[in-house]
């Protein structure tokens, strides 16, 4: 079993539309249904506002 030891640990990502390094926290991220039992993981890019895929 993996335990989650520490919360709120900031993560980034880049942009691949602006090219913009984002910093986002697990509260920024969003889950979106893509198909029937797909999820994605999305933040917005403050910088040019299109959706990023995070793992
Ligand atoms: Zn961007």
């Amino acid at each position: 079993m993996v335990k989650v030891i520490r919360y709120g640990q900031k993560r980034r990502i880049l942009c691949e539309t602006c090219g913009a390094l984002l910093e986002f926290e697990k509260d920024n991220v969003k889950t979106v249904q893509t198909g029937m039992n797909e999820y994605e993981q999305q933040i917005e890019c403050p910088a040019c506002h299109e959706i990023v895929e995070v793992d």
